[in-house]
């Protein structure tokens, strides 16, 4: 996608800080974070959101969350964390390439909304 700020990151055409990467998927460190430690995962195949998951797809985002506690634990989190992906407007999706943030490092809050 040419003009996706996380196709970039993932072609490296746009600098992160990497947290982990493999062939499928890349995590770096949110920009703006909102807990001690933001990681976001990202399939490095383009999908807009949670909308575009397919029996096609799934496989893809199973990955992710195989590897979520891997990432969890690159990322320095010991003490459990959060997943969350916002999905279209009124969930304040900004970035139109699906994306899971990771929240740790922290108590989080209880409310998610
Ligand atoms: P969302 O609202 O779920 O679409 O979240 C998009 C997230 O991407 C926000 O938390 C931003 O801070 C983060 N973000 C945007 N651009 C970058 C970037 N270049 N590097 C790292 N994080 C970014
Ligand atoms: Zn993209």
């Amino acid at each position: 996608m040419e003009n996706c700020v996380f196709c970039k990151i993932a072609a490296g055409l746009i600098p992160s800080t990497k947290v982990y990467e493999d062939d499928k998927i890349l995590a770096f460190k949110d920009l703006n974070p909102q807990a001690p430690i933001h990681v976001l995962v990202i399939p490095k195949m383009h999908m807009d959101s949670l909308e575009d998951i397919t029996e096609d797809t799934s496989a893809e985002i199973a990955y992710i969350f195989e590897n979520i506690p891997v990432i969890a634990a690159c990322a320095g989190i010991r003490n459990g964390y959060r997943v969350v992906s916002n999905c279209g407007p009124d969930a304040c999706q900004t970035i139109h390439h699906l994306h899971f943030h990771i929240l740790g490092g922290g108590k989080l809050g209880e409310k998610l909304a």
